[in-house]
Protein backbone atom coordinates (compact mmCIF):
# COMPACT_ATOMS: atom_id res chain seq x y z
CA UNK A 1 0.00 0.00 0.00
CA UNK A 2 1.45 3.59 -1.34
CA UNK A 3 0.83 6.26 1.35
CA UNK A 4 -0.78 9.11 -1.33
CA UNK A 5 0.92 11.72 -0.10
CA UNK A 6 4.37 9.94 0.94
CA UNK A 7 5.94 10.99 -2.62
CA UNK A 8 6.66 14.55 -3.34
CA UNK A 9 9.39 16.77 -4.91
CA UNK A 10 11.63 19.15 -3.39
CA UNK A 11 12.85 22.65 -4.69
CA UNK A 12 15.15 24.78 -2.71
CA UNK A 13 14.27 28.97 -3.91
CA UNK A 14 14.82 32.14 -1.32
CA UNK A 15 11.33 32.72 0.41
CA UNK A 16 10.07 35.67 3.02
CA UNK A 17 9.40 34.05 5.89
CA UNK A 18 6.07 36.08 6.81
CA UNK A 19 6.99 35.82 10.55
CA UNK A 20 10.59 36.76 10.83
CA UNK A 21 10.84 38.95 7.81
CA UNK A 22 14.26 36.90 7.12
CA UNK A 23 15.35 35.65 3.60
CA UNK A 24 15.65 31.95 3.63
CA UNK A 25 16.41 29.48 1.44
CA UNK A 26 14.48 26.57 2.02
CA UNK A 27 13.19 23.63 0.33
CA UNK A 28 9.76 23.42 -0.36
CA UNK A 29 7.92 20.12 -0.60
CA UNK A 30 5.16 20.02 -3.74
CA UNK A 31 3.75 17.50 -6.09
CA UNK A 32 4.34 18.11 -9.60
CA UNK A 33 5.94 16.13 -12.07
CA UNK A 34 7.37 13.00 -11.78
CA UNK A 35 6.98 12.30 -8.17
CA UNK A 36 10.64 10.49 -7.39
CA UNK A 37 11.95 12.62 -4.50
CA UNK A 38 13.56 15.28 -6.88
CA UNK A 39 15.37 17.84 -5.81
CA UNK A 40 15.53 21.03 -7.62
CA UNK A 41 16.64 24.54 -7.70
CA UNK A 42 14.62 27.66 -9.83
CA UNK A 43 15.46 27.07 -13.59
CA UNK A 44 15.82 23.48 -13.58
CA UNK A 45 13.15 21.38 -15.76
CA UNK A 46 10.52 19.71 -13.97
CA UNK A 47 10.67 16.01 -14.71
CA UNK A 48 7.60 14.22 -16.04
CA UNK A 49 9.05 10.74 -16.87
CA UNK A 50 7.79 7.62 -16.02
CA UNK A 51 4.23 6.67 -14.63
CA UNK A 52 3.99 7.74 -11.12
CA UNK A 53 3.14 12.25 -12.15
CA UNK A 54 0.91 14.67 -10.95
CA UNK A 55 -1.33 15.19 -12.22
CA UNK A 56 -1.30 12.37 -14.20
CA UNK A 57 0.10 13.73 -17.61
CA UNK A 58 1.98 16.84 -18.30
CA UNK A 59 0.07 19.72 -18.66
CA UNK A 60 -0.08 20.99 -22.35
CA UNK A 61 2.13 23.86 -22.30
CA UNK A 62 3.94 22.95 -19.31
CA UNK A 63 2.55 25.19 -17.41
CA UNK A 64 1.36 24.78 -13.61
CA UNK A 65 1.53 26.13 -10.11
CA UNK A 66 1.39 23.81 -7.04
CA UNK A 67 0.86 24.31 -3.51
CA UNK A 68 4.10 23.57 -1.69
CA UNK A 69 4.88 23.77 1.68
CA UNK A 70 8.37 24.74 3.20
CA UNK A 71 9.76 25.74 7.07
CA UNK A 72 11.45 28.85 7.98
CA UNK A 73 15.15 27.43 8.53
CA UNK A 74 16.24 30.55 11.04
CA UNK A 75 16.18 29.30 14.37
CA UNK A 76 15.20 32.67 15.65
CA UNK A 77 12.11 32.74 14.12
CA UNK A 78 8.73 33.06 16.50
CA UNK A 79 7.55 30.08 14.33
CA UNK A 80 10.58 28.05 16.10
CA UNK A 81 9.30 28.45 19.90
CA UNK A 82 7.80 24.52 20.08
CA UNK A 83 10.77 23.30 18.54
CA UNK A 84 9.60 22.91 15.34
CA UNK A 85 8.41 25.74 12.85
CA UNK A 86 5.02 26.37 11.19
CA UNK A 87 4.38 24.89 7.98
CA UNK A 88 4.14 27.85 5.85
CA UNK A 89 2.31 27.86 2.22
CA UNK A 90 4.35 28.39 -1.00
CA UNK A 91 2.83 28.05 -4.85
CA UNK A 92 5.84 26.91 -7.50
CA UNK A 93 5.70 28.33 -10.78
CA UNK A 94 6.30 26.11 -13.48
CA UNK A 95 5.91 27.88 -17.32
CA UNK A 96 7.02 25.34 -20.07
CA UNK A 97 8.55 22.73 -17.77
CA UNK A 98 10.76 25.22 -16.31
CA UNK A 99 10.48 26.28 -12.27
CA UNK A 100 10.47 29.97 -12.51
CA UNK A 101 9.61 31.02 -9.32
CA UNK A 102 8.39 30.16 -5.89
CA UNK A 103 5.45 32.55 -4.07
CA UNK A 104 4.90 32.84 -1.06
CA UNK A 105 1.35 32.69 -0.06
CA UNK A 106 -0.70 33.49 3.28
CA UNK A 107 -2.58 30.47 5.14
CA UNK A 108 -5.64 32.01 4.48
CA UNK A 109 -5.14 31.06 0.92
CA UNK A 110 -7.14 27.99 0.83
CA UNK A 111 -5.80 25.49 -1.29
CA UNK A 112 -6.46 21.68 -1.45
CA UNK A 113 -2.96 20.09 0.39
CA UNK A 114 -0.58 19.44 -2.90
CA UNK A 115 -3.32 20.83 -4.93
CA UNK A 116 -2.10 21.68 -8.69
CA UNK A 117 -3.71 24.89 -10.06
CA UNK A 118 -3.54 27.11 -13.43
CA UNK A 119 -2.72 24.15 -15.36
CA UNK A 120 -2.31 24.79 -18.87
ZN1 LIG B 1 10.80 32.78 10.01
Amino acid sequence: MTEPHSKFNTVYAPLHCPYCKAVITSGVGFRAGSLLQARYNLGDKLNWEGDDCCPASRPPQGNLQAVGYFNCDNMDCTTWQDCYPEVQQALVVVNNDVIKEVKNVGKDENFAQYAIVDAS
